[in-house]
């Protein structure tokens, strides 16, 4: 059912606490936490807590929840201290899409191209 955890999900294993990860921010409904393989000097992730399998999945199905995260990126690029940032969602494998839980990435802390690759 949608937003029910997943076994077989690395991020709802992270906001079990059963995989550890560098958690900078946590709210009722999200978790923001350090990518394990940053592409830049802040590059964290947010994501609702409930299981959605991409971005446009949590929209539709939870808009307050889509709202939640968008607003945890402005919170996580105050806490890093950045002007500008990137907010990313990879959707689907061909865009580089690896995991079926719903994130944004936001990246700072260097410049940003534009178009990105
Ligand atoms: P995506 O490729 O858009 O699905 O993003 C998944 C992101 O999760 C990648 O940037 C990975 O580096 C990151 N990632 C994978 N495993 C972990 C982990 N255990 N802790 C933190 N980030 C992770
Ligand atoms: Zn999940």
């Amino acid at each position: 059912m949608a937003g029910e955890p997943q076994d077989d999900c690395l991020f709802c294993k992270i906001v079990a606490g059963q995989v550890p990860a560098t958690i900078v921010r946590e709210t009722d409904t999200t978790v923001a936490f350090r990518d394990i393989n940053p592409q830049a000097p802040t590059h964290v992730l947010v994501i609702p807590k409930a299981h959605h399998k991409d971005a446009a999945a949590l929209a539709a199905a939870a808009p307050e929840l889509a709202a939640d995260v968008l607003r945890e990126t402005q919170a996580v690029a105050d806490e890093d201290k950045l002007d500008s940032y990137r907010i990313v969602f990879n959707t689907g494998s061909g865009a580089g899409q690896t995991v079926w839980h719903a994130h944004a990435h936001v990246l700072g802390g260097r410049g940003l191209e534009w178009p990105p690759g």
